[in-house]
């Protein structure tokens, strides 16, 4: 049955390889939950999950300060809304194209699920690489961009956030772009600046949500976090943050990267000097080595995880652990691995964290705090209220707390304990299938 959906997925949506592997990964998973609920597979639970409710794929013309044309592709996938609205980042990278878009939408599904909060699944995204453009470049695209995404998108609706290459400069400009066109103001767009509608927490929430949730491994694992050596890859949103909660909390953080390379700092990273670099000037992590020269900077990624460490965060981008990799932080005697980024570790690689009693938190539950706090924005703004950092922060701590439980739980009632990756797709998938079932066959 699981195996028969798996096959029409690659048939249906050929050269798509992320979302097929997303796909696979989580069915995979969840086949137990079907033997035990034959209802679910009479109503074609798995087969309806694949297909996405709607995909809109657009054009976005702009111009570029010498005046010339240039064309990019936009899309939005709108997965699911069994829970609740869409819900779900944008993505600019030249990366993107709708295999990837799919696959994070897919992912999406189930990581709303666990966070408790009635949100749907969605995601979208554009090939437009916003790196080496001005802002007046940037704020054309992103308007042409709204032009067409508005009308598909609403604070009940669809409720789009930041990812890669997306963070608040270009949230404020679609956010300006859909009020103009739509002469509202609504909570159509989480992420947004804290003057006009947006939550406190959410610039730190997935970094600080994912060590919320290491740090409920740990407790499991009897580690303590105090002292602990840690690599987070990525020097942008989810890394950052991830690496502070780490630094304020006693760890060391010895390694970040970007996507032209890593630096090493053995005295523990200087995170002043990365914020300044990635988030003020925009410029590469090489630079590093200008505030902290005795650093070291080598070119290309992979590397960065064959330095020892006890805690590893891959926080950049999907795939950028494997097998060959995570051997390596074995070998370094790695305990904990929580993925901040979206499917950063290949299924060859989890299963080696898994067979190697390595403790290993899933992205879809340990990076949900990002979306969880953006669901806070929601209510915040359907509220008209703006919460406390305290209270922000308590709430994001309570939801992580109890992704954990429900992720754990799952795996121990389906008979593999300690197998979060198993615990996480059932615990998100039931939900929804629920849902589903309970709504007919919409
Ligand atoms: P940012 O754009 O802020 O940062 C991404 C970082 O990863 C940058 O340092 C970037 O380097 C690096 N990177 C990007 N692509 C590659 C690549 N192909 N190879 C190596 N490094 C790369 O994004 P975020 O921090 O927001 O997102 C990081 C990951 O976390 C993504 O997988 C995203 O989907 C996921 N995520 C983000 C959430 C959020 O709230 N922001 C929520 C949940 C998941 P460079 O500066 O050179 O581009």
């Amino acid at each position: 049955m699981v195996k028969g959906v798996i096959d029409q997925v690659v048939k249906r949506n050929p050269g798509e390889p992320e979302f097929h592997q997303a796909v696979k990964e989580v069915l995979e998973s969840v086949a137990p939950v079907l033997e035990k609920h034959p209802e679910y597979k009479e109503a074609k639970i798995l087969d309806r999950l694949v297909e996405p409710e709607r995909q809109i794929i657009f054009r976005v013309p702009w111009q570029d300060d010498k005046g010339e044309f240039r064309v990019n592709r936009g899309f939005r996938i709108e997965f699911n809304s069994a829970i609740g609205p869409y819900k779900g980042g944008l993505r600019f990278h030249p990366s993107v194209y709708i295999g990837i878009i799919k696959f994070l939408g897919f992912e999406q599904i189930f990581k709303n699920s666990l966070t408790t909060l009635p949100m749907g699944g969605g995601k979208g995204g554009s090939d437009f690489d916003p790196k080496g453009k001005s802002d007046s470049e940037v704020m054309r695209f992103c308007q042409s961009f709204m032009a067409e995404l508005c009308k598909y998108i609403g604070p009940d609706t669809d409720v789009p956030a930041g990812d890669i290459g997306v963070g608040g400069r270009e949230i404020g400009y679609m956010y300006g772009m859909y009020k103009k066109i739509r002469n509202e103001f609504t909570g159509v767009l989480t992420g947004k600046g804290l003057d006009w509608g947006g939550s406190l927490v959410r610039t730190e929430a997935t970094g600080y949500g994912l060590i919320y949730f290491l740090l409920e491994m740990l407790k499991d694992l009897g580690k303590s976090i105090k002292g602990a050596t840690v690599v987070s890859s990525g020097s942008g949103n989810v890394s950052i943050y991830a690496a502070q909660k780490c630094q304020e909390l006693g760890a060391k953080v010895v390694a970040m990267s970007d996507s032209n390379g890593y630096i090493y700092d053995k005295d523990g990273i200087d995170l002043k000097a990365v914020k300044q670099l990635k988030e003020v000037e925009r410029k590469r992590l090489k630079e590093y080595l200008k505030h902290k020269p005795n650093a070291k900077y080598e070119d290309g990624c992979n590397n960065i995880w064959s330095i020892k460490c006890d805690i590893a965060l891959p926080n950049a981008t999907q795939n950028e652990i494997d097998e060959k990799s995570a051997a390596k932080l074995v070998e370094n005697g790695v305990w904990a691995v929580a993925e901040g980024a979206n499917m950063p570790s290949t299924p060859e690689a989890i299963q080696f964290f898994l067979k190697n009693k390595v403790c290993f938190g899933p992205a879809k539950a340990a990076n949900a705090g990002g979306v969880a706090t953006s669901g806070l924005e929601m209510t915040q703004n359907s509220q008209r209220l703006s919460w406390t950092f305290e209270e922000v922060d308590a709430y994001l701590n309570r939801i992580m707390k109890s992704i954990y439980k429900q992720s754990k739980e799952a795996a121990e009632e389906y008979g593999q304990p300690g197998n979060l990756v198993v615990g996480a797709n059932i615990a998100g998938f039931s939900k929804v299938a629920r849902s589903m079932l309970a709504q007919g066959l919409v």
